[in-house]
């Protein structure tokens, strides 16, 4: 079953459009490597598909379900789930306290979401009294991406979970990526390395001025990214 999928969908800011008629599909416990130059809508169309973003056209269908016009809040309670880019944590919190600010979307009580994300993140169990704007910028982009943890997704969309961060830490950070997807969660990742996300990913999608340029495996898409990020046919 596809967890996500969007169909001839438009979207933009205003009136200027920026997304011309996306379709992709994401299957469930699979990993989607959403690639193409900047300003091609990778940001936006994560948006859209969080319900950040209105569409303007096309449809948005979550678990099978057509969920156009719904809002972020009923997105999240259709499971999806969206690590923005930046990292979406409370600075002036601790992390003990953003980890609280989470208990509300899922099911589980905070001693529960505090044994998962130390769990799998010691290191931000060492740091839980710590304020998370304090935190170096993997520890933050660990606390953010324990969200996902937590919420029990059905969809995950990450934005630049990479962004900043040492390369020993990506790994850290995109193995969580392949378990999450082994545990059946379907996974939507924009990503400026695009060798890193085509490592993890099972498919990829070329985004290019707000269309899809080229889809298939992730073999297939490295041979045409160099001309589509050099803005040529791709
Ligand atoms: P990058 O790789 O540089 O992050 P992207 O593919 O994620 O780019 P988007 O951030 O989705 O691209 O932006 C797509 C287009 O939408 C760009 O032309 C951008 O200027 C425009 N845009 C993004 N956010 C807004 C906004 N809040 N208001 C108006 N235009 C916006």
């Amino acid at each position: 079953m596809n967890a996500l999928e969007l169909i001839g969908l438009r979207a933009g800011y205003g009136s200027i459009e920026v997304l011309h008629g996306v379709s992709l599909v994401v299957p469930a416990a699979t990993v989607v490597a959403l690639l193409g130059p900047n300003g091609a809508g990778k940001s936006t169309l994560l948006k859209v598909a969080s319900g950040t973003i209105a569409t303007t056209d096309g449809c948005l269908h979550v678990g099978g379900v057509h969920v156009n016009g719904a809002d972020a809040a009923a997105l999240a309670q259709a499971g999806v789930c969206r690590i923005p880019e930046g990292r979406g944590i409370f600075p002036n919190l601790t992390v003990a306290e953003n980890l609280r600010m989470w208990t509300g979307v899922g099911d589980l009580r905070p001693a529960e979401v505090a044994e998962r994300t130390f769990g799998r993140f010691p290191r931000l169990g060492e740091r839980r009294a710590q304020l998370a704007g304090t935190l170096s910028g993997g520890e933050q982009q660990m606390l953010a991406m324990s969200r996902s943890l937590v919420v029990d997704p059905a969809v995950l969309l990450l934005d630049e979970i990479s962004m900043g961060l040492a390369p020993i830490i990506v790994a850290e950070l995109y193995e969580l990526v392949g378990t999450l997807a082994q545990q059946g969660i379907a996974i939507l990742l924009v990503e400026q390395f695009a060798q890193t996300a085509l490592a993890v990913a099972d498919s990829a999608v070329i985004l290019s001025q707000g269309r899809v340029t080229r889809t298939g495996t992730p073999a297939e898409v490295e041979e045409h990214l160099a001309a589509a990020y050099l803005g040529g046919a791709a």
